[in-house]
């Protein structure tokens, strides 16, 4: 973990903190570590998280995390975020996207582009008035950049009456330092 990683995980809680009523919805698309379920949950105590990965190890992980911190407010879910739908119709308040692959586990299994750029669109029409959205995309990953590419495309194409947007990189960084994005749905 480097300090680039570190920081964009720390500007995406502020910016989705925010957006947490104690009784919200929140969808965390890609589990992973756990990390950001656990955040939504402790923010959320009333309300539901729901926590996607499609590795049985995540939502292991995951649970662990949640189980020593004693929260139970997650709904865990063995499934690709693109089939987000089958599983809630929204509205939510908060979704976070954690892209790339897990650190600790098979660097060949990351996010894809069509699955990632289709959760985003079910999920940013599910979004609250107020509601926001995370996304962290790394970029030094075979298809890292391809990732990132969709997803400025999808997201440039929002429209700017309804949809507050903005990109952050570290300026000083790296290339493959992670890239941010995000979205409020203002209108
Ligand atoms: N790169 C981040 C961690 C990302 S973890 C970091 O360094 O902290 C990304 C997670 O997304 C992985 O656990 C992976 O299994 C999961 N994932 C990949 N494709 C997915 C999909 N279609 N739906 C849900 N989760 C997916």
């Amino acid at each position: 973990m480097n300090r680039g990683h570190k920081s964009a995980v720390a500007l995406a809680h502020q910016f989705i903190a925010n957006a947490l009523p104690e009784n919200g919805v929140a969808v965390d698309a890609t589990a992973g570590n756990g990390n950001d379920t656990v955040f939504l949950a402790e923010k959320m105590p009333k309300g539901t998280v729901y926590s996607f990965d499609i590795q049985p190890e995540a939502l292991a992980q995951t649970k662990v995390l949640l189980e020593k911190q004693g929260l139970s407010n997650v709904k865990l879910i063995h499934d690709g975020h693109q089939n987000i739908d089958s599983h809630l119709s929204g509205p939510v308040d908060a979704a976070m996207f954690n892209l790339g692959y897990l650190p600790k586990g098979d660097h060949s299994i990351t996010t894809k582009p069509d699955n990632t750029v289709v959760a985003l669109d079910k999920v940013t029409k599910m979004l609250k008035v107020g509601g926001r959205i995370s996304l962290i995309v790394y970029t030094g990953h075979p298809g890292g950049l391809d990732e990132l590419m969709a997803v400025e495309n999808y997201l440039s194409g929002l429209d700017s009456l309804s949809y507050w947007v903005t990109g952050l990189k570290f300026i000083n960084r790296p290339p493959t330092a992670p890239v941010s994005f995000f979205v409020e749905r203002v209108i």
